[in-house]
């Protein structure tokens, strides 16, 4: 296993001596954050976002049980897993830590190995999940995010340019005379020909918040937050520029010699009223131009501004 893939474990105990045991008995596998009292719990739960949490339920700050709950209010620390370090051995407190949501419950005086076996069994089932969200969220074939994910980002980057004024871009690229590509070359080149010009599209995204999607078929969408028309006019040029480049033969095309793409994009202007549907139907408008242009070109809605 590699540094990037340690996973991070937060032991939080007011105890120096607890800490400290079950900080060297983690070390060895993973990284380990610790943490005195239950802000500070709090604080590096939210800075380092941690994949487990080792949390003591008797801390004389804020209590283990205050902790998660403050812990699943907060949408950014609300899916890391809690284990329950207690002194408490009743049955009840044990019953009430899992019904708040706790992972697990270890009552002190803890034996190491069982400890280990247990942080060991969450982890993983940490692991499980994270690739099972993340095979939810990502197209199988072309390895983009999916349609699926595409929607929840495209909401989310949509109402955050409103709230801060910003403009949003959006392409959708389709490529040319597809259905006559697989049918003069097989499905299998087809399945190479798309995740070629998928990994262009990928390679070409150049913020952190861009994203290149497969909306379906042989149909990619470009969410280009933060980005004005000029600017991701550029970005889709230079796509299709290296798309072109690969000189991909498609002799069944009616548009060129070579593997080709149509284009149509659409920018929401800062102070824009527009809704997030319009502004795809917008992008979708003007690919369906692109293609009444005579595909291998890209077409974008004028702006305001120009
Ligand atoms: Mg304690």
């Amino acid at each position: 296993m590699n540094v990037a893939d340690t996973q991070k474990v937060l032991v939080a105990d007011d105890d120096a001596i607890n800490r400290e045991v079950l900080g060297e008995l983690l070390k060895p596998e993973y990284t380990v954050l610790l943490a005195k009292n239950g802000a500070q719990t709090l604080e590096r739960a939210a800075r380092h976002l941690p994949d487990l949490i080792l949390l003591d339920v008797m801390m004389p700050d804020m209590d283990g049980y205050e902790v998660l709950r403050r812990l699943r209010a907060d949408p950014q620390t609300a899916h890391i897993a809690v284990i329950f370090i207690s002194g408490l051995d009743r049955p009840e407190d044990e019953a009430n830590g899992l019904k708040m949501g706790a992972s697990d419950y270890i009552v002190k005086p803890f034996n190491a190995t069982v400890v280990m076996a247990r942080v060991a069994l969450h982890l993983q089932v940490v692991r499980q999940r994270r690739m099972l969200e993340r095979l939810a969220n990502v197209d199988g074939l072309t390895e983009l995010a999916n349609r699926r994910r595409f929607d929840e980002l495209y909401e989310h980057e949509w109402q955050r340019a409103r709230r801060g004024s910003q403009p949003l871009s959006l392409a959708l690229l389709d490529i040319d005379a597809f259905k006559q590509y697989n049918d003069r070359y097989g499905h299998p080149a087809g399945d190479r020909a798309l995740r070629a010009v998928s990994r262009l599209a990928a390679a070409g995204m150049r913020r952190p918040a861009d994203l290149a999607a497969r909306y379906g078929g042989e149909e990619l969408v470009l969410l280009m937050p933060e980005t004005g028309a000029l600017e991701a006019q550029g970005v889709v040029a230079g796509i299709c520029t290296a798309i072109a480049q690969l000189m991909i033969p498609h002799e069944a095309s009616n548009v060129a010699p070579i593997l080709t793409v149509s284009v149509g994009g659409a920018t929401l202007e800062p102070g824009s009223r527009e809704q997030s549907a319009e502004l795809f139907e917008a992008a979708d408008t003007h690919l369906y131009r692109a293609k009444q242009a005579g595909r291998n070109c890209s077409i974008w809605r004028e702006s305001a501004g120009a």
